[in-house]
């Protein structure tokens, strides 16, 4: 059972002089307003105005007329705003930690690595966009005769869709490439979290973004959705595998670019030749930041059966000491889950599988105690196939954990699964968890972490293979997704064709020892 568990603060609702001016960046009032509730308390927090079809026509007009201006400052210029929106994010962590807490009711520490997040993909952002938005000058068909420039243009409008889960990192770590590539944002975060997304803006205007350039419409996906996609140059989607499919058509309809960051059934491998300890402490971040409900989180943890007794001692251990809470301050482990529905989801699972025969090692209770959604982490053995919670993403805190016979099970384990999001492997022989790691079919494979070692690294790419999406966010990548390409090439001297006098079978006999002669040479 879960111990020392604390009651959210009394005051965790927003004071109304913080939320009003942030309602300022939305384009909203054209709809009825809904009434948003913080989670980990149930008080109300603000009553959010909703997005119309003709506020959204509104913000992206503003938006396409703030972007042409924007795409012509020199890049330097624009990364500038990004390396004083990282010193305003940093400074003012307190304020928009609050924020985050308020609207998902995680814990502070959970929060933070929202921070850690957008701080450094602004960083990273802003230091490499220079070099990677720079033209570049490949070899023409003829060398010397013909010149070639590869410039990369920004897409113009760019859609951010964003979920709940994470609304600091996933509104703006996906929009700031796309902002310094030259391009503008309308963003639609989901209404739960739109003060976040909201307080993001207003960062980035302090920072010197002009205003227009990033603003919000609100409302819930399966209403505005199509009308925000209809007028984007470019979707960046991130939540359900099944929405990302509605999305996918949507823009494949339209022919615009698009990426899309879905779920996760997530697999932690714990090899023969493990440090148990380690890995049982990591574990418990891996499994249960955000209460289980980050795309990248673990919930399914394969033993080998060495080292299996011991892991699941401690691992329980470990979980079982996880203190509940979401005030306001770094006290609690881990938070509230952030919806009635995946309450609900969770409950469905762990009930499912435990009427199906699984064991419940810890939790398996909600707690109404401290608050509408708490669930306690869950740590679930015995799962066998045809539990729900074997194949489905649960997106909560439970994990189930299984006892492999050798490594190569535990291989073959992981990759059943139609998702291939992230995985972690543990091992003390790196090069060994470099192998397995290869081997496992997931866009991330974090070997001695659990997610933030990959994920953490901006300059490395992030997304899933299989149903888990397509499209990168960090790195290069993430950034070059909100560009086109146009190549520019200019003929000098002499044409690309027979010279005067000179006959097509002569032409094709010239050009022929040309394309050998270049191979031999072996130029590209
Ligand atoms: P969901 O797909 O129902 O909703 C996610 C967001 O999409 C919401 O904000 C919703 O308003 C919006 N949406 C819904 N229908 C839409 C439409 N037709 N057009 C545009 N937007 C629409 O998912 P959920 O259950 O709220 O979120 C949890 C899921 O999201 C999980 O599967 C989780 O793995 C996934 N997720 C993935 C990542 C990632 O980075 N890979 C991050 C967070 C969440």
């Amino acid at each position: 059972m879960t111990t020392a568990a604390k009651l959210p603060a009394e005051a965790a609702a927003l004071p109304a002089d913080l939320v009003q001016p942030l309602l300022e960046h939305a384009v909203a009032g054209g709809a009825p307003s809904v009434e948003v509730f913080a989670p980990a308390t149930g008080r109300l927090v603000t009553e959010l105005p909703q997005s119309s079809p003709g506020d959204i026509e509104r913000a992206f007009a503003t938006a396409r007329a703030a972007q042409r201006e924007w795409a012509r400052r020199p890049v330097r210029e624009r990364a500038a705003v990004l390396r004083r929106f990282h010193d305003i994010v940093l400074a003012e962590q307190d304020a928009i930690l609050d924020i985050v807490q308020t609207e998902t009711g995680k814990s502070r520490a959970h929060a933070f690595d929202e921070v850690g997040d957008v701080a450094v993909n602004a960083r990273y952002y802003a230091s490499v966009a220079e070099k990677l938005l720079a033209t570049r000058k490949p070899r023409g068909v003829l060398p010397f005769l013909t010149q070639v420039d590869v410039r990369n243009r920004p897409k113009g409008v760019v859609a951010v869709i964003s979920p709940w889960n994470y609304p600091l990192a996933l509104a703006a770590s996906d929009a700031l490439p796309a902002l310094v590539a030259g391009n503008a944002v309308v963003a639609r975060p989901d209404n739960q979290t739109a003060l976040t997304a909201l307080w993001a803006i207003d960062a980035a205007v302090r920072a010197g973004l002009p205003r227009g350039l990033w603003q919000a419409v609100l409302g819930r996906g399966s209403v505005i959705g199509g009308e925000v996609i209809g007028r984007a140059d470019y979707v960046d989607y991130t939540g359900s595998s099944a929405t990302g499919r509605t999305i996918a058509q949507q823009a494949g309809e339209l022919l615009i670019g698009y990426s899309l960051e879905l779920g996760g059934k997530n697999p932690l491998l714990v090899l023969a030749d493990a440090d148990v300890s380690r890995a049982a402490k990591i574990a418990i971040r891996a499994c249960f930041a955000s209460a289980g409900q980050l795309c990248e989180s673990m919930e399914r943890i394969y033993v080998h059966e060495a080292v299996y007794d011991r892991f699941v001692a401690e691992f329980v251990a470990n979980v079982r000491a996880i203190e509940l809470g979401a005030e306001l301050n770094y006290g609690s482990d881990m938070g509230s889950l952030t919806f009635q529905r995946q309450l609900d989801t969770v409950r469905a699972h762990v009930d499912d599988a435990v009427a199906k025969g699984a064991t419940v090692l810890a939790g398996g209770r909600a707690r109404p105690d401290l608050g509408p959604f708490f669930y306690e982490p869950t740590v679930l053995a015995d799962v066998r196939p045809g539990m729900t919670v074997y194949r489905e993403e649960t997106f909560g805190p439970v994990v189930s954990i299984y006892r492999v016979a050798s490594d190569e099970k535990a291989i073959e384990a992981a990759n059943d699964t139609a998702y291939g999001l992230n995985a972690s492997v543990w091992t003390k022989d790196v090069r060994r968890g470099r192998e397995v790691a290869a081997r496992i079919n997931a866009g991330s494979v974090n070997v001695n972490e659990g997610f933030i070692a990959a994920w953490g690294s901006a300059d490395a790419p992030s997304g899933g293979l299989g149903i888990s999406g397509t499209g990168r966010r960090h790195g290069p990548e993430g950034l070059l997704k909100y560009t086109d390409t146009q190549t520019i090439a200019v003929q000098r001297v002499l044409p690309i064709a027979p010279l005067p006098g000179m006959s097509e079978e002569l032409w094709a006999k010239t050009m022929t020892l040309y394309f050998n002669v270049m191979k031999t040479l072996r130029q590209k």
